[in-house]
């Protein structure tokens, strides 16, 4: 069976930095994703806070960190992974594409978008309501359309969305944001921009595509119908760990737990960025957890070879 020292589980920006510290390492080292590199960079229109660019789009940043990988050494495949087992010291990576064995596993796997779970919201998915609002903002041309959450991605996409709809209802749960203060001050002057604050979506209405929706301030209880074509849905998001989370320690919101050397408990497997249990979810402290991921298994390797000498 194909035998690696490193594999790498996703290539985001944690995924591709792993790939280019374990490359330039000279570690045999694979970096799986069951789609192209670049991760949640693929999905983000302008990154202004990573050092050293003020201003570049995930797409660009992503090709960057991938060409960089390659040019180390590191090798990229398309395939999902669906089970991580263990032999003795080998880890076992079962994929839709076949099974390898590899000593390291480094689990840089991200987050999937959450749902709010609401009448309607299944069905006019796709045809209205979106996760992704560089891959569907542009549907809204000059069009009325919501934005649901109050973190960072909710607050910063929907700044993006004015390139293209009239007006914007910021939907928030809560009267207080829970974004970066830069986030909410763009917000609160943007013309386009209209707070609905303490307030849920209830429903989604319309009838092959979204309508209106029906939102009720939390604190009067009153309800209200906006006529809105689009919905756009960020408040927060589930790691991705289904292949591994027996093995595991998560916490209680299922992301995977490790120590100061991003090791799990099972030796020889690390995990890095955002499928991480941590306070931040940015790319810079991706790239710095997979650095230290990294390095760590190196180190495990060198010891693992000095015992099987
Ligand atoms: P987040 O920070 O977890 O925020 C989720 C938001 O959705 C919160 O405001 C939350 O409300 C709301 N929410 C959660 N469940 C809800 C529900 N069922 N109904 C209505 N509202 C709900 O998630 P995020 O914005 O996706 O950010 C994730 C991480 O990525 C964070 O660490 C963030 O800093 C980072 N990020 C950084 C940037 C950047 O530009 N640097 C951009 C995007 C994301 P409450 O506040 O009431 O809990």
């Amino acid at each position: 069976m194909e035998h690696w020292d490193v594999v790498v589980v996703g290539a985001g920006p944690a995924g591709l930095c792993a790939g280019i510290y374990c490359g330039r390492a000279k570690l045999r080292t694979l970096v799986l994703d069951k789609l192209a590199p670049g991760g949640a960079l693929l999905i983000t229109d302008l990154v202004e806070d990573y050092p050293g660019f003020d201003r570049i789009s995930g797409c660009d940043l992503a090709e960057r960190m991938e060409a960089q990988a390659r040019k180390f050494g590191a090798e990229f495949r398309t395939a999902e992974v669906k089970e991580i087992s263990l032999n003795g010291t080998k880890k076992i990576v079962t994929t839709d594409e076949g099974t390898l064995t590899t000593d390291v596993v480094i689990i840089t796997s991200g987050s999937t978008a959450n749902r709010l779970g609401i009448p309607g919201e299944s069905k006019f998915f796709g045809k209205g309501i979106s996760t992704c609002a560089l891959c569907d903002g542009a549907f809204f041309q000059n069009e009325v359309i919501a934005v649901v959450g109050g973190g960072d991605s909710a607050l910063k996409e929907a700044i993006f969305l004015t390139k293209f709809a009239s007006r914007i209802y910021l939907v928030h749960r809560r009267e207080q944001f829970r974004a970066q203060k830069n986030w909410q001050d763009k917000v609160e002057s943007h013309p386009k921009i209209e707070l609905v604050l303490d307030s849920v979506v209830e429903e989604v209405l319309g009838e092959a595509t979204v309508s209106a929706i029906r939102i009720q301030n939390l604190k009067t209880e009153e309800r209200r119908t906006l006529d809105v074509t689009g919905m756009f849905v960020f408040i927060g998001s589930q790691p991705n760990t289904y292949f591994a989370k027996e093995h595991l320690q998560h916490d209680v919101n299922g992301y995977l737990v490790t120590d100061a050397e991003m090791a799990t408990a099972i030796p020889g497997i690390y995990v890095a960025g955002d499928v991480r249990s941590q306070l931040t979810r940015q790319i810079s402290n991706a790239v710095g957890d997979a650095t230290v991921a990294s390095v760590a298994a190196e180190h495990y390797l060198e010891h693992l070879r000095g015992h099987q000498a």
